[in-house]
């Protein structure tokens, strides 16, 4: 597998990486012998974060004893310094690490976050202060909201950027990252499926390969999809006219019901957690039942407190018919859930 160096970071990850979300419902023993795999593959970059409960105890697992040729990302969502400290300290002792290569500040997608980690007494100050520390080597930033991610790379504070980029979210190819590569920012493409939305992994896969600069972090839970990717990556081949064709009908199909995860709807004054509750169809694809349960059936109660005021609809930028997708998830959730 092919290196790549992320940005101006002396980081050299592999071209593709492991994306740490598959592997919370797979047995401990199992879920480090698929890391193992894709390390044996030739994947040498390992993303997690430890709000993907177990995720980070099993990576320790399975990097312990190839640490040094492993480069381990992770990640906090907490946004004042306090929080992040503890998150970080709880991130080496699950990672059973003394060092992280890359620590990032997880899902900021709105200026109010992105304010509130860079003002005094904010996550951005404990993560500096770690890295003085030599408990991280380089900090970047996760988002999901193109503008907020601008404002972000603007700042020359972050080595890193990770944003969705697939086939039916290509727009930051436009404009975020041309400024984060001219910011000598690494990019890494998050939900390279789509967040498990999308089936076709091959036309996934060479559309990113026109897109080199982007590390993916694919979530893989089991050998046989590491041995796929990997085999796409040894024989790359360009998009045909075919498969433009296919990737424009499945852009179609999507269209009217693609939830972006941009967040741009929240908040909701009744407290329903939109993105949450229209991420089901592609948790049920990827995860567990139990799974599924306890990362958004909390969510799913939400939908109840819908008032159908269609201020959130106003704020989509994809239009998208956000109270009827919220009941339609919600009946489809609970079958689920009953069969
Ligand atoms: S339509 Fe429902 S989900 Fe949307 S803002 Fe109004 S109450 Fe919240
Ligand atoms: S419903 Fe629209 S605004 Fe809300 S997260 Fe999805 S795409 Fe973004």
């Amino acid at each position: 597998m092919k290196g790549i160096r992320l940005g101006a970071a002396a980081l050299e990850v592999s071209e593709i990486g492991f994306g740490g979300i598959p592997i919370i419902p797979l047995p401990q023993e199992e879920a480090v012998s698929v890391v193992r795999h894709c390390f044996d593959l030739g994947i040498t970059f390992f993303d997690t974060a430890n709000m993907y409960p177990t995720s980070e105890e099993k990576l320790g697992i399975a990097l312990k004893s190839i640490r040094k040729n492993a480069v381990i990302a992770t990640k906090t969502a907490q946004r004042d310094a306090k929080g992040a400290a503890e998150h970080l300290d709880l991130s080496l002792r699950q990672l059973q690490t003394d060092w992280i290569d890359l620590y990032q500040l997880h899902n900021v997608s709105n200026q109010e976050a992105l304010d509130h980690v860079l003002a005094a007494g904010g996550a951005y100050e404990a993560v500096s202060k770690a890295r003085d520390e030599g408990k991280i080597r380089f900090i970047g930033i996760s988002s999901h909201s193109i503008a907020t991610a601008m404002e972000a790379v603007k700042t020359g504070l972050f080595q890193t950027l990770q944003f969705p980029f697939n086939f039916i979210e290509s727009d930051p190819a436009n404009q975020l990252f041309p400024l984060a590569i001219q910011n000598q920012m690494g990019i890494i493409g998050m939900k390279p499926l789509g967040g498990g939305v999308l089936e076709r992994a091959d036309l996934c896969f060479r559309f990113l390969q026109g897109h080199s600069y982007v590390v993916p972090i694919p979530g893989i839970r089991a050998k046989k999809e590491a041995d796929e990717i990997v085999e796409l990556y040894r024989n790359p081949q360009p998009l045909s006219q075919v498969d433009l064709k296919e990737i424009e009908n499945i852009r179609s199909a999507l269209g009217e019901k693609f939830c972006h995860r941009c967040e741009y709807c929240m908040p909701c004054e009744q407290g329903v957690q939109i993105s949450s509750v229209l991420m089901f169809p592609a948790a049920a694809k990827r995860l567990s039942r139990e799974a599924v349960k306890g990362w958004i059936g909390k969510a799913m109660e939400t939908v109840e407190q819908c008032v159908e005021c269609g201020e959130c609809a106003q704020k989509c930028p994809y239009n998208l018919p956000i109270s009827d997708l919220l009941k339609e998830n919600l009946a489809l959730y609970n079958q689920y859930i009953r069969s």
